[in-house]
């Protein structure tokens, strides 16, 4: 099964359990496929990038925007599919969208990276806008590529839009607690269900590292992280500031002192008490699920678990706290940047981090309380509370 028809899966077996019909989420309402050219060394090279608008009933459509050399149709299908179903559930009045450039950041420069940006911001440029479509960072995407596409957009237009995009710079209109937003908003969820305990986090990016530290700082003990290449694991506790400085020094987690080097996969089946993913999607499935020693998953990245992982580990006990709801803390704070932008006025650091608490836990509450009432999984019941509200939009626009 492709990631796009595992999300679908889930939509329509969430669907069954609540008795809603969901025909009109089996496709995307709108794709957008560019293949543009940039000159590299003096060559001009091609570059294929895709934004899905998934679903637009509840606003205009929001998603991140992800720079991979694995990014595809398929994979940016399912990410504005999750986005049209996490979005419903934050309760904001956004759909849900995603888009990507097939390319690696990492054999660039930084002025590729920026021509390969302001060129595909060309090629997309009549698909985004404020009121239609608001693009965010994602994988291998920065608040410096936000404003490399916010500028181009608005260069090309000839007017100021900053709400055209969320996760940019501070000065350039973005809000205060954005760039730490998804790693608070699933510490806000690992604080409720969870004491302190041992902690594996897999992936040492934005959300990795933010939450790793957060948690750090609070007295969770980080046994296992890991980066895309390499994993490092201590059982007596890893100090996560002393690694941040070990990454920065060489560029990767690894050989970082007293701990033991293992792979990513590896990482997963390691002793602790919490494992989050935080990294790519599709890591945890029926071949390693098996092996999963933490009671409790709290999913950080989109999608790192397939249904039949699902179905593997809720058989063995675990409880898994599904990424649509753990993740959204992104997304929310992206919409109070955008709710800034459109008023002009600006909030202050813990303004926007009290009113993404109240969010958090209240969605979690939502969704706890429903899978109780169905006795279903708490991946279901988030789906199911997005679901409600998706078709009764839809019934009230008459569609
Ligand atoms: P990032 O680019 O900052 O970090 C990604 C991390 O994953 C890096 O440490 C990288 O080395 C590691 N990684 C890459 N490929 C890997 C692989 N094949 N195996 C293991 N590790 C690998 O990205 P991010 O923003 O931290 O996003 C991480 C995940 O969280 C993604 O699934 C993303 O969709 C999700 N997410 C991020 C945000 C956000 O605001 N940053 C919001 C919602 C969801």
């Amino acid at each position: 099964m492709s990631v796009f028809d595992d999300a679908l899966k889930r939509i329509n077996d969430s669907a069954k359990l609540v008795n809603e019909d969901v025909s009109f989420l089996q496709a995307p309402e709108r794709v957008l496929m560019t293949n543009f050219p940039v000159k590299i060394k003096g060559v001009t090279k091609y570059f294929t990038g895709y934004r899905v608008q998934y679903n637009s009933l509840l606003g205009p459509t929001k998603g991140g925007i992800r720079f991979s050399p694995e990014v595809n149709i398929d994979e940016v299908k399912a990410l504005a599919l999750w986005m049209t179903v996490k979005n419903a559930l934050a309760g904001i009045p956004y759909g849900g969208a995603k888009g990507g450039v097939t390319v690696d950041t990492k054999s660039l420069s930084v002025e590729e990276l920026e021509s390969v940006t302001r060129a595909f911001t060309r090629s997309i440029k009549d698909f985004i806008g404020k009121d239609i479509d608001v693009p965010a960072p994602d994988v291998y995407t920065t608040p410096q590529v936000m404003a490399w596409i916010l500028d181009e957009f608005e260069s090309i237009k000839g007017r100021h839009e900053p709400g055209l995009i969320t996760g940019k710079p501070l000065i350039l209109g973005g809000s205060l607690g954005r760039d730490k937003s998804t790693a608070l908003g699933a510490y806000f969820i690992v604080k409720e269900v969870m004491g302190k305990s041992s902690v594996i986090v897999q992936g040492f990016g934005n959300a990795g590292l933010n939450i790793a530290l957060m948690l750090y700082n609070d007295g969770y003990k980080i046994v296992g992280t890991s980066d895309s290449k390499f994993g490092v694991y201590s059982e007596a506790g890893i100090n996560v500031n002393e690694l941040i400085k070990h990454k920065d020094k060489t560029g990767s987690v690894k050989d970082f002192p007293l701990t033991k080097n293992v792979s990513n996969e590896e990482l997963l089946s390691l002793p602790c008490d919490l494992l989050i993913p935080a990294a790519v999607e599709n890591v945890i499935t029926n071949v390693n699920a098996s092996l999963v020693k933490a009671k409790i998953i709290v999913e950080v990245a989109n999608g790192p678990i397939s249904p039949e992982a699902d179905v593997i580990l809720n058989s063995k006990g675990v409880i898994v706290y599904p990424d649509v709801l753990c993740n959204a803390g992104g997304v929310i704070v992206s919409y109070f940047e955008w709710v800034q932008n459109n008023m002009g006025y600006y909030w202050s650091e813990k303004e926007v981090n009290d009113k993404l608490k109240i969010k958090m836990i209240s969605n979690l509450n939502r969704m706890t309380n429903l899978s109780r009432e169905l006795k279903c999984s708490l991946r279901e019941s988030a789906y199911a509370l997005a679901i409600k509200d998706l078709v009764s939009a839809r019934k009230l626009r008459g569609k």
